[in-house]
């Protein structure tokens, strides 16, 4: 479904990515883990379009993505939720939404049916739909990011950090509704910090480490892992 081939990514003369290979098959969700810096939103950054890599070359249902324009990416069908939300604060969760649906404006009943889905997901947003994103707790300005990317109608969705700054119970909220998206049919590929909990959810991981492909496996091989275990899991 998604698959990168040695691809190498610049910021400068500052190589983030190293000859990254890896894949996500249909209906898989696949796990990026790594330390801070050690490159996975490059990685997202790359297949979004939003980075040029200078080598090697990413595939969406075989045909060749590397370095097309970021709406043309997401009209194939690979939709980014970013790291932080990256939310509009003074538009309404409404409106927030909608902007995931800009390609597929023309078909209202398709976009009123998915807004339909979104809302059958996160009950909460339908009762706030028109209260401005800002004013949203962290967690529920997390479930409107995840819902704007549903809109954009994903075959593979990127999801990065959808943890970060939210309270451990929010958390699990957030995971239980990922894991659906993912049974529904939808390939995920999620990075995360909180190794535990995505492993949980995961068929399969990568270890990123310093821009490089450390260690890759499935879901019962990393979490029993030691290296992986001393590193993002703990005792
Ligand atoms: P985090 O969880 O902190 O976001 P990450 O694993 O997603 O980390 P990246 O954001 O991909 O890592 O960063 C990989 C490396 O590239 C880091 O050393 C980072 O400082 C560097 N980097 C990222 N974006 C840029 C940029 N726009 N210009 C220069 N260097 C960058």
């Amino acid at each position: 479904m998604l698959r990168f081939e040695g691809v190498d990514l610049h910021y400068g003369s500052f190589r983030a990515l190293s000859d990254v290979t890896l894949h996500a098959a249909p209906g898989e969700l696949v796990v990026l883990l790594g330390a801070n810096g050690a490159g996975k939103t490059s990685i997202f950054m790359a297949a979004s379009g939003i980075q040029r890599p200078s080598a090697g070359c990413i595939r969406l249902e075989n045909k060749d993505i590397t370095g097309r324009r970021p709406a043309q990416i997401v009209a194939s069908g690979l939709v980014h939720c970013p790291e932080g939300r990256k939310l509009f604060p003074l538009l309404s969760v409404r409106r927030n939404l909608l902007l995931g649906a800009y390609l597929h404006r023309r078909d209202k009943a398709a976009v009123a049916r998915m807004l339909d889905e979104v809302f059958a997901l996160f009950p909460m947003l339908a009762h706030r739909q028109n209260v401005p994103a800002g004013s949203l707790s962290g967690g529920q300005q997390q479930m409107v990011a995840i819902g704007r990317a549903l809109l954009g109608r994903p075959k593979v969705l990127l999801l990065d950090e959808p943890s970060l700054g939210l309270a451990p119970l929010i958390v699990r909220q957030v995971f239980a509704v990922i894991e659906r998206i993912n049974q529904q049919g939808t390939t995920v590929l999620l990075a995360e910090q909180n190794a535990c909990l995505a492993l949980a959810i995961a068929h399969r991981a990568y270890v990123l480490e310093r821009g490089r492909i450390a260690l890759e496996g499935g879901r019962d091989a990393l979490l029993h892992n030691e290296a992986v275990r001393a590193a993002y899991i703990g005792a």
